[in-house]
């Protein structure tokens, strides 16, 4: 049988490394196993809910190559696939588990319910709703309805409950029915609690299995009982360690998380996010980058480790650099457009460049300094010119002038005729056209500068 997958953000802001590794890794095991990926928008938090985190978040997603075929834009035969548009198909549910006595309602208030949390708190005791609400009579019930109450709609766990599963990562998880408590499955409002809505919907919409952070393993007996109480087929649920951040929290904004949207604006390339995250927490038995379709021929549910992953940024700039030099010319010239408009020799800056850069801005320091006639120079780099020959820049001056700006023809006539070699030959000439000891190819550099801008640069270091 075909696999399913899915992943269900909540809109309530930007797209972080967390959720979109989830996005990741079960969009990757879909494809490992041949199966699909699915999108739902769990937008039930009308308060912090946005559209425009949605609209946000799916263009992430497409950006970071990550394609669903069921869901919001594309369809499929279980949508909606936004829950405040699934009010209907709930309201059949709440039904059932109220006619079949598996719900009922509570009318109690939260200061009412903070007294007994506190009271099970200071007891030792972890706090669960008391079931204060279960046996209500016809006239209590009445009589809170008269004092204005509004309830809520709690399932009713079965007292000898007790709720075993196979979790794909963490393997099996033990729940006794004293640890979950009569949970909330419609809020006050009549808007349906996030542990029904997920649970439901994983259930209609035949996802089987649903990776998500292990923030959620607590919710996982809740949600399978509730199933199996409705008598839907739960997915299988993996639970993987979240991401922590340098400081060993978990990864937040404080600790170095960015936002997709963020990533992508400094110029980070999708690939480059894709090979990291999809090695945060899952290993690979092959080093080296690869494509997304690589990525996912080769992810395995058994490479999930489970033990926290760490967010570096190393890790993610190493990965860009990789990216980079996948990357064909077309592809950096557009990449380096956005911070370099008015350039108007992207195609042979870009050579020079895309081994020494990591986002966009970098290059921008390499052209300052490219275009820069005459340069201040110290240390290492000033000893370096005072060893050159006034003749080294007289020859070079005019190697240029007869055979162009070709950096082999010129290091040529400059051995021959100067009788320089390695770095004698080489360092001053990197330093008269960059200023700096290190960088990229000279071909390179020279067949960016060009015939004239190489003669005055060559010219700066003679009159020197
Ligand atoms: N909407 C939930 C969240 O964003 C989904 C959790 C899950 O993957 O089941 O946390
Ligand atoms: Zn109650």
């Amino acid at each position: 049988m075909s696999i399913k997958t899915r992943f269900a953000p909540s809109p309530t802001g930007h797209m972080h490394l967390g959720n979109a590794r989830t996005a990741l890794f079960n969009a990757l095991l879909a494809q490992a196993k041949g199966g699909q990926f699915l999108v739902r928008i769990e937008d039930t938090d009308k308060e912090r809910s946005d559209d425009s985190y949605t609209t946000e978040l799916l263009s992430d997603l497409k950006w970071l190559g990550i394609e669903w075929q069921e869901g919001p834009e594309v369809g499929g035969a279980y949508g909606p696939y936004s829950q405040m548009c699934r009010l209907d198909i709930y309201a059949h549910y709440y039904e059932k588990l109220i006619c079949e006595g598996h719900a009922y309602h509570c009318y109690c208030n939260e200061q009412e319910l903070a007294i007994v949390r506190k009271a099970q708190t200071s007891a030792g005791i972890t706090p669960r709703y008391p079931g204060t609400c279960r046996h209500l009579t016809a006239a209590q019930i009445e009589k809170k309805q008269r004092e204005g109450r509004i309830p809520c709609l709690r399932l009713r766990v079965p007292d000898e409950a007790h709720v075993r599963f196979q979790d794909l990562i963490y393997g099996m998880k033990d729940f006794k029915a004293a640890d979950l408590g009569d949970f909330v499955i419609r809020k006050e409002d009549a808007g349906p609690t996030f542990m029904f809505a997920n649970a439901v919907d994983d259930a209609l919409m035949q996802v089987t299995h649903a990776l998500r952070g292990e923030d959620h393993l607590t919710n996982t007996p809740r949600q399978i009982l509730l199933l199996n109480l409705l008598g839907l087929k739960p997915p299988q649920y993996g639970h993987f360690p979240i991401i922590l951040g340098n400081d060993g929290k978990p990864l937040s904004k404080r600790n170095g998380s960015q936002s997709i949207k963020i990533l992508r604006e400094e110029g980070y390339h999708p690939e480059a996010i894709v090979n990291y995250m999809a090695r945060l927490g899952h290993h690979y038995g092959t080093e080296g980058w690869m494509d997304y379709t690589t990525l996912g021929q080769k992810f395995s549910l058994e490479g999930i480790g489970r033990s926290s992953a760490r967010y570096d940024v190393e890790q993610l700039k190493f990965w860009q650099k990789q990216t980079t030099a996948q990357y064909p010319l077309h592809k950096l010239v557009d990449w380096l457009k956005a911070v370099l408009p008015n350039e108007a020799h992207l195609e042979t800056l870009v050579p020079v460049v895309r081994d020494n850069i990591i986002l966009p801005v970098d290059a921008i320091t390499w052209v300052d300094s490219l275009n820069t006639v005459g340069y201040i120079f110290e240390g290492e780099a000033l000893e370096w010119i005072q060893k050159t020959p006034p003749q080294y820049w007289e020859v070079a001056i005019h190697a240029l002038k007869v055979h162009g700006p070709d950096a082999k023809t010129i290091t040529d006539v400059l051995k021959k005729e100067v009788g320089v070699h390695g770095k004698a030959l080489f360092m001053p000439l990197r330093l008269c056209l960059t200023g700096q000891l290190h960088g990229p190819q000279l071909v390179e550099i020279l067949n960016y500068l060009g015939p004239v801008l190489g003669e005055q640069k060559l010219q700066a270091m003679y009159v020197h």
